[in-house]
């Protein structure tokens, strides 16, 4: 595919393959963008948000409702070129299609309802006689950077809601998986969005990504990926705004009354969807020692049952991961666990990007597959003689992304609310859940800001107050 920038689709000199995770065929190029192109992007975006900041809200509403509607019309396909991109099912894929639909259908709802509010200024000393309200307008340019493992849903948290406000937006996809980010703008092209309003420039993040970042044109960052890479953005980015989605370590504690069946169901559920590469994926079971053996016994069987194969094929319930640099990093953390007293309950197999469901039991805190973002399909156990302890060592990390507990008693469940720091919580469910009208995001260096339509238009405007003397 080619990228698209300043209103027109354009190639480049140099071509970037996009490999498919399962079996590496190439499923197509991309061009590498080079720094002539970035410096047309960021022109043409310019440009694009005066023409953006003429549009009304009712049209940009009507631009994103048409462009959900056309999501759902291609889901299929849309959900087959994100499974064959980023290696996920092709059930998976196409329920991330369903969602992409939402996201933008909520943000054009937002589109509508970008008020400000009357200031009671004859409350102030001198105020009287004055009238006082609040404008928001859109920011400019914004820049979206987007992970692999949400290809189109998480673009679509970020340009929905940018749109809605009334900016113009710079995509730069993840290398791994820029195809469903392309296929997205073609549609909010269709859709009849202003082709300067948005840009899709692919190439690596080290140099694309960077020349972007530091340009002071862009007034508004929003990121999404690993802590590494947000962190060296906040360096860089100098005097912008900035949101930062960043990974997670997610625990999920289990009480001596919670119902295991529900528990196993609901581990395997959050902890090995998209081959457990998913933000809030359940990495941490910290289970009390009287129901602990009961779990690690009743678990192991329905992870070893977990279908791997083709992701394409219908029964399959689990395809690769991304890249084998980091199928083969989950496999050395494994083994340095075991090498510490560690017990494999099942799993921990590799060929490739291939890698087996994996459940790992009597996992120390201080173990990498506990304390670091294991971003894999592995699940490890630890047993914790009681409540505080089970609170201590989920709030233990300096991750705060999602968290879950499994208890019938309200008073534990309120407790584990407030005393562990983490942006998302769950009673009775695991961490790897979200509706995408929630406001989302972390805690600690899980990042700050929210995304969720509503939220992230907040965070994409900007506010004037507006004073009108002599009344
Ligand atoms: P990543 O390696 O951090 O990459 C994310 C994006 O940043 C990619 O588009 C990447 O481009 C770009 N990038 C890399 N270096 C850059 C630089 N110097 N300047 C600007 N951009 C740069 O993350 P990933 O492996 O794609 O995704 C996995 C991570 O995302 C995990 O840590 C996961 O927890 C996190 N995540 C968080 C959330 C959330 O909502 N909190 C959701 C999903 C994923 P290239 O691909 O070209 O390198």
């Amino acid at each position: 595919m080619k990228m698209f920038y300043a209103g027109h689709w354009r190639d480049g000199t140099n071509q970037v393959q996009v490999a498919n995770p399962y079996d590496g065929s190439v499923v197509d190029t991309v061009p590498q963008a080079s720094p002539e192109a970035v410096e047309a992007a960021i022109a043409g975006a310019v440009a694009g948000a005066a023409e953006m900041r003429k549009l009304a809200g009712y049209e940009r509403f009507q631009i994103l409702r048409r462009a959900a509607d056309m999501l759902l019309e291609r889901q299929q396909e849309l959900g087959r070129l994100i499974s064959l991109e980023e290696g996920k099912t092709l059930t998976e894929g196409v329920f991330e299609v369903t969602r992409s639909a939402e996201t933008l259908e909520l943000s054009a709802e937002e589109a509508k309802r970008l008020g400000g509010e009357v200031l009671p200024l004859d409350g102030a000393p001198g105020g009287a006689g004055r009238l006082g309200f609040t404008l928001r307008v859109p920011c400019g340019v914004v820049l979206a950077i987007t992970p692999f493992n949400f290809p189109l849903n998480l673009v679509c948290h970020k340009v929905g809601p940018a749109l809605a406000a009334g900016n113009s937006v710079i995509i730069k996809p993840a290398s791994d998986t820029p195809l469903s980010a392309l296929r997205l703008v073609e549609i909010l092209l269709e859709a009849g969005l202003p082709p300067t309003g948005i840009a899709c420039v692919t190439g690596s993040g080290g140099s694309v990504g960077d020349l972007l970042c530091r340009d002071a044109r862009i007034r508004k960052i929003s990121f999404t990926g690993s802590a590494d890479v947000g962190r060296h953005i906040c360096q860089t980015a100098g005097l912008k705004r900035v949101t930062m989605e960043l990974g997670s370590n997610s625990p999920l504690i289990v009480l001596g009354d919670a119902n295991l069946e529900k528990v196993a169901a609901a581990v395997v559920a959050t902890g090995y969807g998209n081959a457990g590469q998913v933000c809030i994926s359940t990495q941490r079971v910290i289970a009390l020692a009287n129901v602990y053996q009961d779990l690690v016994e009743l678990l192991g069987p329905r992870v070893a049952a977990i279908r791997t194969g083709d992701p394409l094929d219908p029964l399959t319930q689990m395809g690769p991961m991304i890249r084998e640099r980091d199928a083969a990093r989950v496999s050395q953390w494994i083994e340095e666990a075991r090498a510490g007293g560690a017990r494999l309950v099942c799993g921990g197999e590799r060929s490739g990007t291939h890698f087996a469901p994996t459940l790992v039991a009597d996992v120390r805190p201080d173990m990498r597959i506990s304390c670091d973002e294991l971003f894999g399909p592995v699940v490890g156990m630890t047993a914790a003689q009681s409540i505080d302890e089970a609170i201590a060592l989920a709030g233990d990390s300096r991750y705060g992304l999602s968290a879950g507990i499994f208890t019938e008693s309200l008073d534990a469940a309120l407790r584990f609310a407030r005393e562990v720091d983490s942006g998302n919580l769950h009673i009775n469910w695991g961490p790897a859940w979200r509706a995408d009208l929630i406001p989302y995001g972390g805690l600690k260096e899980s990042g700050f800001g929210k995304e969720g339509p509503r939220y992230a238009v907040q965070e994409m405007t900007e506010m004037k107050t507006v004073i009108i003397h002599g009344l």
